[in-house]
């Protein structure tokens, strides 16, 4: 079977390759392929009843299928330059900001009008954190809710389904360089193209990394943040969160001189596991219905650790440390924050007892058995750094999901066009390791659609 252009993965940056090539040649033939299912197949089988922890599905829906990553995500579209990937070192940082615009309109368009911008310029807190020894980063963000962006994504489909051939369950297994193109096998069956767009996100890292030694793209991997999900009385962090909903807060250590960062903020949100490659991880989101909300607000707190030669295997690193974790708690472990600085574990009575009451079941237990010390003194500054800008977040009721990692693709090696070493070859979205939000991710594919059906002019 022979289509003009195949993308792999039908995550944000997938779904927006295609939308933005149907709309500038409705006449090019596209076959979207996804080893996840579609959108209404995505179910988790954590019930929180008879099913309370993650049973290792073979595809996982939280991760896979139709929307991507992003699909039970809270929908927040950051739109900046600071954070959620380095788009604009490729496309440039103007063109960077015009595409994640346009992604948010085609949101609003599709069921997202009425959703909240929220912005950091003009307010107060920015100077409020540099009085504390915290930075403030810049940015816009989109408040999806886990709820409409579901609607973004079910109406996105709909305009897609019967112009793109979609197949679901069917993870690629190899892609291969043709005299014409490229060819893609799944399954027993094979199907050729001219142009190949990979968007496999970070469920697809390692099979994007067999891709790209055949087919010898170079590739860089240095880099793994670690830490924990802190939750909280919503109330604590209401000033920042109403007017910024998210605020990404950079704090540099006394110690060692390491930056600390705050990383997906969901007020009154629900603490999440997430399963990469059967690893248990923690995550957090939140609804815009009210009737969904709960009475915490949870964060990450994340430290970044960059590897020098000869390591190169920081996701290996990071993965080790999640394992270990997973190892002590059977999955994810909480613990309350009075009780690490006491240097004891939490136990199921404390849990019970705590004034903030855990959105999540998880074992309770002792994280700095788990955390490098050095990542764990940090995350216990930056604690207290946040309390004098939002008095509270110190408390002993303060809880500690253990771990957070955020994993980070090897960056492919691509060009101002996101293709790769081979023409025809896109990479693109977190997959690539060039983006690591729905944004960005977002946007790289809409850069790549312009450039193969205006650029380069596929019919
Ligand atoms: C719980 C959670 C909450 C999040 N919240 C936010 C947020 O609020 N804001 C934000 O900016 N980001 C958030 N993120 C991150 C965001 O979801 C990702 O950055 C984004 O989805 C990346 O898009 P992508 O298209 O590159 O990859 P993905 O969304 O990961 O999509 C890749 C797709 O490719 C498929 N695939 C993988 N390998 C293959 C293969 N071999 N063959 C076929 N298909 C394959 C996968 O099944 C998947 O569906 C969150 C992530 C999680 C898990």
């Amino acid at each position: 079977m022979k289509y003009d252009v195949i993308i792999i993965g039908a995550g944000p940056g997938g779904i927006f390759t295609a939308y933005e090539i149907v709309g500038l040649n409705p006449g090019l033939k596209i076959a979207v392929f996804e080893a996840g299912g579609r959108l209404d197949e995505r179910k988790c089988p954590i019930d929180g009843d008879k099913i309370k922890n993650c049973i290792h599905c073979k595809t996982c829906s939280i991760m896979s299928g139709f929307g991507g990553a992003g699909a039970f995500s809270d929908g927040k579209y950051n739109i900046t330059n600071d954070f959620g990937g380095t788009l604009y070192e490729h496309v440039g940082r103007k063109e960077a900001i015009s595409l994640m615009e346009y992604v948010d309109k085609i949101n609003l368009e599709h069921g997202g009008e009425g959703t909240k911008l929220y912005t950091t310029a003009g307010t107060d807190i920015k100077k409020i954190c540099m009085q504390n020894k915290l930075k403030l980063l810049d940015a816009s963000v989109r408040h999806l809710g886990t709820d409409i962006n579901y609607i973004v994504l079910e109406n996105l489909y709909e305009d897609l389904s019967d112009k793109v051939d979609f197949f679901f369950h069917s993870p690629v297994e190899k892609v291969e360089k043709t005299d014409t193109g490229y060819r893609i096998s799944v399954k027993d069956t094979s199907y050729d193209c001219d142009k190949c767009v990979i968007s496999v996100g970070r469920s697809g890292s390692k099979w994007m990394e067999s891709v790209c030694e055949d087919l010898s793209i170079p590739t860089k991997s240095n880099r793994v943040d670690l830490g924990v999900r802190v939750e909280l009385a919503a109330d604590l962090f209401s000033h920042l969160t109403d007017k910024l909903y998210e605020s990404k807060i950079v704090y540099r250590t006394e110690k060692f001189e390491d930056q600390v960062r705050t990383f997906c903020m969901n007020p009154h949100g629900s603490v999440v596991e997430e399963n990469t490659n059967g690893i248990v991880t923690v995550n957090g989101h939140s609804y815009e219905d009210p009737a969904k909300q709960t009475d915490n607000t949870n964060f990450a707190l994340l430290v970044a650790k960059h590897f020098s030669e000869p390591f190169k295997d920081s996701n290996g690193y990071g993965e080790s440390i999640a394992k270990l974790s997973n190892m002590l708690g059977g999955g994810v472990i909480v613990q309350r924050f009075g009780d690490l600085v006491r240097g004891r574990r939490s136990t199921h009575k404390r849990i019970e007892e705590n004034f903030v009451i855990p959105t999540l079941m998880a074992e309770p237990g002792d994280i700095s058995l788990v955390l490098p010390k050095r990542i764990l003194d940090g995350i216990i500054e930056m604690i207290y750094a946040l309390d004098k800008i939002a008095p509270g977040t110190a408390n002993d009721d303060t809880l500690l999901y253990g771990v957070e990692v955020k994993f980070y693709n090897m960056e492919a090696e691509v060009d101002e066009n996101l293709e790769s070493c081979h023409k025809g070859l896109y990479i693109i979205g977190d997959g690539s390791g060039v983006t690591h939000s729905l944004s960005h991710a977002s946007a790289s594919g809409v850069h790549v659609a312009r450039v193969m059906c205006e650029k380069e002019g596929t019919r």
